[in-house]
């Protein structure tokens, strides 16, 4: 098929928007593209069915499809935004593969945050957008309203250009919806023939049998299975061993050409030795290097250790198997005084610590106690020397000069909420130290409000708060936006006159003492049945903020025992020595393991 039959494009929605059903319903047409296949390739048949009956779960997020317009074939890549929808990263990586995108808007619930900002990031793109409005088959479904919106916000629609209206779920409107694309998205430019093969590596997964399965958009020329290849970026030469294109199962093809999206695969055993957004050529003809992404960028930490310390060996391999899937995450090894030996990863973003932490707990069955996600924060020196602060530790670390500055990474954050809840949302970004970019109306129901929020206020308990004060009808979404200047603080916690590290955390200076207050009372209704007394104290540098006692059980135990049996007090009292013993043994209060959690929230 020529490049001027081939077209490039993904789908962006809010979550629930139903894009997921709609890949499926235009998945459906893949039947003919891969029969074409088959007959063209039909050595390698067997070994797909093999890998078929053994159940191999293949990414079926991107795929090529045929669409038949005015009897001539076209082929159509479906390019999906890989991982989490609100990695800002993750989205523009796969939507620099494409012409063209597919802005998804349910027709029941309007625009919401997710689309706002990946309309921006398709426009950045200088993609051409078609919208798509979804779910008309339902009863509460409202096309007009939500082509309007689409319309005032975006400034999409208009003639030729109009909302195309579709049912996901029965497939109405689906077919129209192909040919939209064939009609209005650019085929791409591409030089198969003069110049050198150059592909973008969008996308790579692991695949139990290939090893490291590259997804890439061949920019030019053309690549065949035995070809040597390098990128830009590692300059390790590899061969060609397989390519093809996705059925959306791989499937084997005889090369890739200029325009084309398919898949490589290079014997490569871990996704950690390629680069997302590196430039691949042939070894023997190095090109310029396209524009990739930014490199990968933790956006915050966290520690992770083991709810036990002897099951340390099963986390780290569970952690390595996750990883190996997700080379985003950034592990470093970490010891804490109070939690023992554990490890340090950093996340693209909070929503991905979370999934993190929650499959290593479903997948792997791991019981892990994970400290509260820090920000990474930039200290500038008077010479302006730059140095990462990458924990609560670290901030001991540097040296604090007089004219030594701190920075926070800020985002822009787009929240649309129903009208009724503006002053409370208002209100809550103020307390959170966010400033008011944007107020506008969306239609007459709704309001998009865009804030600049220091990234670490949205570690806490910014989103439960924001869906709490909004009934749950807010939706939030944000982009980086740089670094600003800040007021931080460390805020350390002592036990019995002991710092716990964990404990430790960075605040702003004028939140710092409420901190430090609520930390110390949570921690004494929490600590509440230890059998000594325990001083919990907040304290800033070597100021103390904050203090609680907690007072020794003694009376407590002994009244349980109601006066009779006096061995039985004897043996109490024993028992209060022993803890006493091991208290002095250890130098602190032994914490039980299961209050960590709470404690670290
Ligand atoms: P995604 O998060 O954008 O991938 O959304 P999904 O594709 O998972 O869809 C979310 C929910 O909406 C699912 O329960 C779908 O069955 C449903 N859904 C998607 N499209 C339609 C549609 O056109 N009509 C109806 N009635 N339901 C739909
Ligand atoms: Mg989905």
């Amino acid at each position: 098929i020529p490049p001027s039959r081939i077209r490039n494009f993904s789908i962006v929605a809010h979550i629930d928007h139903g894009k997921s059903t709609l890949a499926d319903r235009i998945l459906e047409h893949t039947g003919a593209l891969k029969e074409a296949l088959d007959k063209a390739s039909s050595q390698y048949l067997d070994k797909l069915k093999v890998e078929k009956e053994r159940g191999i779960t293949v990414k079926a997020q991107t795929a090529s499809i045929v669409h038949h317009v005015g009897g001539l074939p076209y082929l159509l890549n479906l390019v999906d935004t890989p991982g989490h929808v609100d990695f800002t990263y993750e989205v523009s990586r796969s939507l620099s593969a494409c012409e063209g995108c597919l802005l998804l808007v349910d027709a029941t619930q309007g625009i919401q945050a997710q689309t706002v900002s990946n309309c921006l990031l398709a426009l950045e793109e200088n993609l051409e957008i078609i919208s798509v409005v979804n779910k008309i088959d339902m009863p509460a479904a409202n096309p007009e309203e939500v082509t309007k919106q689409i319309e005032d916000v975006f400034g999409l629609g208009g003639e030729g250009d109009a909302a195309l209206r579709v049912s996901a779920k029965t497939g109405q409107g689906v077919p129209e919806l192909l040919d939209a694309v064939v009609h209005r998205i650019a085929p791409p430019e591409t030089d198969r023939e003069e110049r050198p093969f150059k592909a973008l590596i969008f996308d790579a997964h692991h695949d139990q049998f290939r090893g490291v399965v590259c997804l890439c958009r061949v920019i030019d020329g053309k690549i065949s299975r035995g070809d040597k290849i390098a990128s830009c970026g590692t300059k390790t030469e590899l061969e060609v061993l397989e390519l093809g294109l996705m059925c959306p199962e791989p499937t084997r093809t005889d090369k890739l050409e200029g325009g084309q999206i398919g898949y490589l695969v290079t014997g490569m055993k871990k996704t950690a030795d390629i680069r997302i957004g590196d430039t691949l050529h042939k070894a023997d003809q190095p090109v310029e290097a396209l524009a990739g992404f930014k490199p990968i960028k933790s956006m915050c930490f966290g520690g992770i250790f083991p709810s036990s310390t002897d099951e340390y060996e099963s986390l780290k391999k569970a952690i390595e198997k996750l990883t190996l899937n997700d080379s985003s995450v950034v592990v470093h090894r970490e010891s804490s005084q109070a939690l023992g030996p554990g490890f340090r990863c950093g996340f693209l973003g909070l929503l991905h610590m979370e999934v993190f932490l929650q499959r290593l707990e479903e997948e792997f069955a791991q019981s892990v106690i994970a400290t509260k996600p820090f920000v990474p924060l930039k200290v500038i020196d008077g010479e302006m020397r730059e140095k990462e602060i990458l924990s609560p530790g670290d901030w001991d670390e540097v040296d604090w000069g007089r004219s030594t500055r701190v920075m926070e990474p800020i985002v822009l954050a787009t929240i649309v909420c129903p009208n009724e809840f503006t002053g409370k949302v208002i209100q809550l970004c103020h307390d959170h130290r966010g400033h008011q970019v944007d107020h506008s109306a969306l239609g007459s129901q709704r309001v998009m409000l865009r804030y600049n929020l220091p990234l670490p206020e949205l570690a806490g308990d910014f989103y439960d708060s924001l869906k709490g004060c909004t009934s749950g009808y807010a939706t939030l979404e944000y982009e980086d936006a740089g670094h600003q200047d800040a007021d931080l603080v460390k805020l350390d916690i002592r036990v019995n006159g002991e710092t716990v590290d964990s404990l430790s955390q960075v605040v702003p200076r004028v939140n710092s003492y409420k901190t430090g207050k609520s930390v110390v009372s949570k921690m004494k209704n929490l600590l509440d049945r230890q059998v000594f007394e325990v001083a919990l104290q907040a304290v800033i540098g070597n100021k103390i903020i904050a203090r609680e006692t907690i007072s020794a059980m003694r009376k407590n135990v002994l009244a349980k025992c109601y006066g009779g049996d006096v061995s039985r007090k004897k043996k109490l009292l024993a028992k209060q020595k022993e803890g006493k013993k091991r208290l002095k043994r250890l130098g602190s209060v032994s914490v039980p393991v299961d209050v960590f959690p709470a404690l670290l929230k």
